[in-house]
């Protein structure tokens, strides 16, 4: 979807604009005034608010006007270098903070749990209160909640406190709820751009190259300093190596319900079965342990997520108890052949009947004992 915006060309031609501008003296003072006697919190947010006064319009990506403002930097390195805000600094805010951080950017935390310590260490600054948050004017906002809270969180960010375009994205492991929640919640100035980078702490311990990162620019506006930022935003996941897939929110959850929860399931199922590591683990065995590793080391509130979400679940849960039905049947067709065969067939002799073989022998279907598994070692 895309919006106009008809500033862009006066930034790049270094006109004055028609719009509302920022840097009103009286506002400056303002803000100066009220951080002497603020917390230390505000003073951060009042300094940043000092930052963003300096910029000519409150409607254009701090990023992407550095680029015009100072011809002598290096431009591509300078667009690149955004002020991100990481709502939701649990496990994977975290994950992705240590990335964005090595990269350049800034990064703001704000978690419901307090995070200050755990920020520090990685370079970025915590906020308690999203207030100060927003009034730091991120460019963008990164929503890395659990899937469960996501609305309730993003409904008590106080985003009329945000510049008037900023850039929204989310990082849920579903699509079509943040995009529909985006959409119905924000300002229709701000742009949105849903992702789900397919990879975790986990299965990205050796770095995101060529990894899956599934992104549908829903909402960017249409003039150059807004494509800009939003490339920047996706350039974060492209530097790193991943494999950029662009596809609609719907085709991803449509894709998702099959790797994603499946895998989820079966991985969360076999950990119900409290398997250990054997002295004889086949290559398949070990996959199984790993599978339960990395998907038990998620969160509970993740994987409903995953289900309570995503409209194609609840049919591949179906789908899933209907194939190991099928399975079972199928051993126990061929069971009851056998057995059927013994007990109602003409009576054997006795010596037809020792060289008939015992049941626990009896060929069913397939190779149960494993003698030709091509994994076995
Ligand atoms: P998660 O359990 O899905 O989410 C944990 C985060 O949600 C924490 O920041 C936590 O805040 C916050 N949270 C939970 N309940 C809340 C509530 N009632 N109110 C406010 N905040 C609440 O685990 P996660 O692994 O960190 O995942 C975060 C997001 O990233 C999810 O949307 C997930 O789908 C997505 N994602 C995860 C992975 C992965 O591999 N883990 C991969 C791709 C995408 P506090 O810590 O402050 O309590």
């Amino acid at each position: 979807m895309a919006m106009s915006c008809s500033s862009s060309m006066r930034l790049r031609l270094n006109l004055v604009p028609s719009g509302r501008r920022r840097e009103d003296p009286g506002n400056v003072h303002f803000v100066r005034r009220a951080g002497v006697v603020a917390s230390p919190l505000r003073l951060r947010a009042a300094r940043a608010m000092e930052d963003d006064a300096r910029h000519p319009f409150d409607h254009v990506p701090r990023g992407v006007e550095e680029v015009v403002g100072d011809q002598e930097e290096d431009e591509e390195k300078r667009r690149r270098r955004l002020t991100i805000a990481v709502v939701g600094f649990g496990n994977y805010g975290q994950f992705l903070t240590r990335t964005l951080v090595r990269q350049g950017h800034t990064v703001l935390a704000h978690s419901r749990s307090d995070y200050s310590a755990v920020a520090a260490e990685f370079g970025a600054s915590f906020f308690a209160d999203p207030h100060d948050l927003c009034e730091c004017h991120p460019d963008v906002v990164l929503l890395v909640t659990s899937i469960l809270s996501a609305e309730a969180v993003l409904l008590s960010l106080p985003v009329h406190r945000l510049r008037r375009d900023t850039l929204f994205a989310d990082v849920l492991s579903v699509k079509e709820f943040p995009r529909n929640l985006l959409l119905g919640t924000l300002p229709e100035e701000f742009d949105i751009i849903c992702t789900h980078p397919m990879f975790g702490p986990e299965s990205a311990r050796d770095g995101w190259g060529g990894l899956p990162f599934v992104f549908d620019k829903v909402r960017v506006g249409d003039c150059p300093a807004r494509r800009a930022r939003a490339e920047a935003f996706l350039d974060i996941f492209a530097r790193e190596g991943c494999r950029m897939v662009e596809m609609s929110c719907a085709e991803h959850d449509a894709h998702a319900a099959e790797t994603q929860f499946l895998t989820h399931t079966v991985g969360r199922t076999l950990a119900m079965l409290e398997l250990q590591p054997t002295p004889i683990n086949t290559k398949g065995y070990e996959t199984l342990l790993r599978l339960i590793d990395n998907t038990c080391s998620d969160s509970f509130d993740l994987y409903n997520g995953l289900f309570m979400y995503n409209n194609n679940s609840t049919e591949l849960l179906n789908r899933l108890e209907w194939a190991m039905d099928s399975v079972k049947k199928k051993l126990f067709d061929g069971l009851h052949d056998v057995l059927r065969r013994q007990l109602f067939e003409a009576p054997l002799d006795s010596a037809t009947a020792a060289a008939a073989p015992p049941i626990d022998d009896a060929p069913i279907d397939g190779d149960l004992d494993g003698d030709n598994d091509k994994e076995s070692e």
